[in-house]
Parts: C-alpha cells; sequence; structure tokens
C-alpha cells in the first residue's frame, strides 16, 4: 500500500508559467497570487518567470520569507487586515499594499506616519462590471471585498498622511474566459484612469479553469494581445495580473490507491486511499475531479467498466472525489491519478477530519511516477 501522494510536476510548471509570460505584453506584470498553492517547490520554480508574489496574509508573507528570502513581495492583499498584519507589511516593505476598506487606509496611514514612512497602495474597488459566466463573483454587488467607488474616489482625490495612492486594485470574479476578462480589465483601467487618475491598475485573477474539460484552456494568446490593447489606450498606466488557480492548477496531481470496490444498489463505488481531506477541490466546487486509471493487473474484485462513483475513507456521503464517472474497469490496487490538482486542493483541504495519515508529496511526471511504483 503506497500513500496517497501529491505529485507537483515542477518542470511543467516552470514551461506553463513561461508560456503565460510570453503571451502578456511585456509591459503587464505578472504576479502569483500565493493562496492557490503556496507549496515551496512550486513558488521557487515561479520566481524565475513571474514578476512577483501577492501574499494574501501575513503567514504568507512569513512564508514568502523563508521561501524566498531577500525576494521583495508586490502585493499584500485581503480583506480583515489587522494592526499586526498592516505593520508586518510595512516591516517586510511591501512594494504596494492593497487596501480593502476606508477604515483600513486610515489606520495604515496611522501606522506608515508613526514609523516615518509613507506607503504606496492600491484601492480595491468594487466596481459595477458585468462578468457574465463568471463561477464566483467578489464583485459588482454586496460584497466584502474592496470599497465602493465613491468611496475610492474621495480617499484617492484626499489621501491621509502616510499613505500615496498609486492606483487601483481589483479582482471582481473567477472562471472569467479570455475576452470576458479583457473586457473588465479594460472597464476598470478606464474608470480607474478617468476617477482616480491611478498610475497603476491591477485587474486580478480569476481567469477560468474548466474541471469538465481539462484540455479546454484559458486562451493566454488572445488575453495578452487584448491586453496589449488596453495597454495601449492608456499608455501612462502600469497594468497588472494576478491569477493563481490557472497558472498553479494543471502541475499538480494526485496519486492514490483503489482499496476497496463494490455494487451498491446497482451503483459502482471505488474506494480509494484518502479523499477529500486531502483533495477537497471536488466538494467544495461540486465537479468531478478527472483522473486517469494506472492497472496494475491485480486480480482482486474490479468493476464492469460502467459509471463510478470514486469515494474516499471518510465517514461522510460528501467525501466523493468523482461521480458517476465513465470508466474503464478498475481493480482493487489500481492507481488512480487525478488531475488538475495543483491548485485549491491540498491547502484547502480539511486535512484533520477523522484523523487520517497526511500524504505525501514527491515531485515529476505523474503517470511516470505512479508506474514506477511496485505492489
Ligand atoms: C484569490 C485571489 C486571486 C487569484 O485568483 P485565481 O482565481 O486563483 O486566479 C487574485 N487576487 C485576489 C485578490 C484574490 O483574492
Amino acid at each position: 500500500m503506497t500513500r496517497p501522494t501529491y505529485v507537483y510536476d515542477l518542470a511543467a510548471l516552470a514551461t506553463h508559467a513561461a508560456a503565460v509570460r510570453a503571451a502578456l505584453p511585456e509591459r503587464v506584470e505578472l504576479l502569483y497570487a500565493v493562496k492557490a498553492n503556496p507549496d515551496p517547490g512550486m513558488l521557487r520554480t515561479l520566481a524565475a518567470t513571474v514578476d512577483g508574489f501577492e501574499a494574501a496574509s501575513r503567514g504568507e508573507l512569513r512564508h514568502l520569507a523563508g521561501v524566498l528570502p531577500g525576494r521583495r513581495v508586490a502585493a499584500f492583499a485581503g480583506p480583515g487586515k489587522t494592526d499586526a498584519d498592516l505593520s508586518a507589511a510595512l516591516a517586510a516593505d511591501v512594494h504596494r499594499v492593497h487596501v480593502e476598506s476606508v477604515a483600513e487606509l486610515h489606520r495604515l496611514a496611522a501606522l506608515a506616519w508613526a514609523a516615518g514612512r509613507t506607503v504606496d497602495v492600491l484601492l480595491r474597488v468594487n466596481l459595477p462590471v458585468a462578468t457574465p459566466g463568471a463561477v464566483l463573483v467578489m464583485g459588482g454587488q454586496a460584497s466584502p471585498f474592496g470599497m465602493d467607488p465613491a468611496e475610492a474616489v474621495r480617499l484617492a482625490a484626499d489621501p491621509p498622511d502616510g499613505v500615496r495612492v498609486r492606483g487601483v486594485h481589483a479582482h471582481l470574479a473567477s472562471g472569467l474566459d479570455a475576452t470576458t476578462a479583457a473586457g473588465v480589465a479594460r472597464e476598470v483601467t478606464d474608470w480607474a484612469v478617468r476617477r482616480v487618475r491611478a498610475e497603476e491598475v491591477n485587474v486580478g485573477g480569476g481567469m477560468a479553469v474548466d474541471y469538465r474539460r481539462p484540455e479546454h484552456r484559458f486562451d493566454w494568446p488572445s488575453y495578452g494581445r487584448l491586453l496589449g490593447e488596453v495597454s495601449d489606450a492608456y499608455p501612462g498606466v502600469r497594468l497588472r495580473i494576478e491569477p493563481g488557480r490557472a497558472v498553479a492548477v494543471y502541475c499538480g496531481s494526485y496519486v492514490t490507491e483503489v482499496i476497496d470496490v463494490k455494487r451498491s444498489h446497482g451503483q459502482w463505488f471505488v474506494i480509494v486511499a484518502g479523499g477529500t481531506h486531502h483533495l477537497r477541490t471536488p466538494a467544495a466546487k461540486g465537479h468531478s475531479q478527472p483522473y486517469t486509471v494506472v492497472p496494475r493487473g491485480g486480480d482482486g474484485p474490479r468493476t464492469d467498466g460502467g459509471p463510478v462513483s470514486v469515494v474516499g475513507q471518510l465517514c461522510t456521503p460528501k467525501d466523493v472525489l468523482a461521480r458517476d464517472a465513465d470508466s474503464d474497469p478498475i481493480a482493487v490496487g489500481d492507481l488512480l491519478v487525478f488531475g488538475m490538482a495543483g491548485a485549491y486542493a491540498w491547502n484547502i483541504s480539511h486535512r484533520d477530519f477523522l484523523m487520517h495519515d497526511p500524504p505525501d508529496f514527491t515531485t515529476g511526471d505523474p503517470l511516470a511516477v505512479a508506474r514506477g511504483w511496485g505492489r
């Protein structure tokens, strides 16, 4: 029995990140949102390609300082920053603090002023921009994220001592295709330039990832071309993006072994080691996680090739990794290689529920790793 294992393909990540970078105009900055996956190997791999990292908590700031010592953090974000969080951002000399509310700006200004500093900020603005097809919507409606446009206009016109308002940050939705995301970028930039005379605009992340059609990927070349047009329209403005999921998701897999198969009231169940306490993504998003079967020639019980539900070891009916998935026959002892587990996977999982062992972690090509395992 091999422990469930996350396999991070760092070579594939380096290639993918380089392709994303190459698709964007040189003058557009690419940040990586650390919350998507803070794995140290991934961060070190991305460090060669991205222009910077976006930290969304004091913990992520500390983590970045440990993994990439000496590298200045590009952005510090997140709703509900305490004074300790803001002080940590000042101490780390973060390049831009993304401010989420009027009160937060005043607290940051007071801390900076007391330290004899002036801190550069972007105001996170909740703009009413249409985001057709979005999976999650963070803005354009009542939301805990960012401030209303009128508040941002007022703060930018008359900022308190201790802060310099450089521009606007907006992360309004996730699951956007290239055309929609670029349209949002244009609307945000247009507003930011006209209303707060922004020098910098960070249009956030949220590029679409399609778990049902893994080969259907965000169209980075089109997005890059359209962002180039936005950038051409506002030559004095520095544009910046901060994707997480669409950068990291394809470069992680969760490999696990089939413990049991059974038929229950006419349906096949495949029970694997581990489960959603290691890989919460399908439970959180309500999809079937795509997987590949690596047969190991066992002569034990097997399914008949009909649709299966793949479940884990937890004592809850919610521990489902894939539901009614079409599959070749699956036998006890086979390995399942779940793809698209490089972002919002292990790091969002309720790892202590039922107190099973944690997964192992390794790097490499996931199918090669799985085929290399003995029985
Ligand atoms: C989570 C987050 C991101 C990254 O979003 P993805 O969907 O992973 O691309 C970027 N910016 C902010 C402010 C976020 O909260």
